[in-house]
């Protein structure tokens, strides 16, 4: 319990958060649509890659969605 307090505190970002940024992923790549809304926004994330393809970015405008992944 403790730990998860203090992760959540640290990152500040919820467990829905890193699986809507998956869900975003996931269906981008399935269905070549985003189809995920935020629940605070109410808008779609978008997904950033970075011209070299290094990095993938998850985010909507509120911010509560955010992921990176680095692609090595
Ligand atoms: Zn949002």
């Amino acid at each position: 319990m403790n730990k998860q307090v203090e992760k959540k505190t640290v990152y500040n970002i919820s467990q829905e958060s890193i699986l809507l940024a998956k869900k975003t992923r996931t269906e981008l790549m399935e269905k070549g649509q985003i189809t995920v809304i935020c629940p605070k926004c109410q808008e779609h994330p978008e997904i950033i890659t970075t011209p070299r393809g290094e990095r993938t970015m998850v985010t909507c405008k509120c911010g509560y969605i955010i992921s990176v992944d680095i692609n090595l």
